[in-house]
């Protein structure tokens, strides 16, 4: 008979980790951990090292076998010493010209996810074949927002650099395009994993790396005061979200226990920190959930939070997790909150359908689907 006892989860738990541990320590030293201007590896010229570069970010290759301007015998001492490849894919959902969900296997058996989102058709100003990629920067989430599934099962480890860069990469492999706009809204907390995602960021905007503009990024976070203040220090102009998902402490508290430690007062004052040091407007999320912020009183307190800011106001239905009972409001009091924060004129708002409803594109639904089955 199966032991149910409280022990016997205990009990499986630390095998399950001690076989990963075990796993972890016969994989080699990833490549790209390490920025590629500070691959200084015994004995090998600086010109090899660009040729190597060149192969991975250039041209997206990830055999050395297809590397065949460098000597067969520094590829073979290469591949023994380090591991070129940092996931496998596991899985993908969706098709290719809509939005397309990839599971990836890391090289300890844990699972992410990133979701790669065409540009909606006829958006304003944006081309219609522009790709976004969304990345995950943690397995699992230590913040535990009570409506999100990345969080159900805590955080197991922080990602390292390469594999937050080697989503990107081996996601632009799978779709044979260039990824225009990366958003840090997958899996896990991005500030809380400051040490990898910033020598991350620095491999994805520099031009020998994926070359992709500041601009083009928006970080998202669930509102770690004193971290968000430690990124206005990040000399690149990347975007800053918001996700507030209520007007006032005892609202979000409901959803977000982060609340308790970081309440709004405190949340706000360093959005204002952030925003004066780099003179740019940030956006504040807002997931409409039934019954517990869709009030138009929170309406009007969203709404006067973004003006004091002067921030944008970004809108979405939630889309429900299996397994949890929350639900979107209706398209009626959908339609009501939006109208009313128009009405209190905010700088900018805008209410975004969530692309890939039908495929689990809430952050985390796939890994928890594919670890519930084991
Ligand atoms: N941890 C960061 C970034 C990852 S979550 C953060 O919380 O901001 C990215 C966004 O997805 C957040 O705004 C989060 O609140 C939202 N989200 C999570 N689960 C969701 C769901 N089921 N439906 C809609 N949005 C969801
Ligand atoms: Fe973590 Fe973000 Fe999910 Fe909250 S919403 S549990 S912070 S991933």
């Amino acid at each position: 008979m199966k032991d149910m006892s409280p022990q016997a989860g205990n009990r499986s738990d630390r095998l399950h980790s001690l076989i990963l541990d075990c796993i972890y320590q016969q994989v080699n030293t990833l490549l790209l951990d390490k920025p590629f201007d500070q691959w200084n590896l015994d004995h090998v010229p600086t010109y090899r090292m660009e040729q190597l570069r060149h192969w991975i970010f250039d041209q997206g290759c990830f055999n050395w076998e297809e590397m065949t301007n460098l000597p067969k015998s520094l590829r073979t001492d290469l591949k023994n010493k380090l591991d070129l490849v940092p996931m496998e894919l596991h899985r993908t959902q969706g098709a290719q010209d809509t939005t397309q969900k990839f599971l990836w296997r890391l090289r300890d058996h844990q699972f992410i996810e990133s979701v790669l989102i065409p540009a909606t058709q006829g958006s304003k100003g944006v081309r219609a074949s522009r790709l976004t990629l969304c990345v995950s920067t943690q397995v699992g989430c230590a913040i535990g927002c009570k409506f999100c599934a990345s969080g159900l099962d805590g955080l197991k480890r922080n990602l390292s650099c390469g594999e937050i860069v080697g989503q990107i990469l081996l996601a632009r492999k799978q779709a044979q395009k260039r990824i225009d706009n990366l958003v840090f809204m997958g899996m896990g907390e991005p500030l809380a994993n400051l040490p990898s995602l910033l020598p991350a960021l620095d491999q994805i905007l520099s031009p020998k790396g994926l070359g992709i503009g500041a601009r083009h990024i928006t970080l998202s976070t669930s509102g770690l005061a004193p971290k968000i203040l430690e990124l206005a220090k990040y000399p690149a102009q990347i975007r800053l979200a918001i996700s507030l998902h209520g007007g006032d402490d005892e609202t979000r508290q409901k959803i977000m226990p982060i609340n308790h430690k970081f309440p709004l007062k405190e949340l706000l004052h360093a959005c204002e920190t952030f925003i004066e040091e780099r003179k740019k407007m940030i956006t504040l999320e807002y997931i409409l959930i039934a019954g517990v912020n869709d009030d138009l009183h929170q309406a009007d307190l969203l709404t006067a939070h973004a003006k004091r800011l002067n921030a944008k106001i970004n809108l979405i239905p939630y889309n429900r997790v299996e397994g949890l009972t929350w639900d979107r409001p209706s398209q009626d009091q959908i339609k009501a909150f939006y109208q009313r924060v128009q009405k209190g004129e905010p700088p900018r708002v805008t209410l975004r359908m969530e692309k890939g409803h039908d495929i689990d594109a809430a952050c985390g639904q796939l890994r928890l689907k594919e670890i519930q089955k084991n």
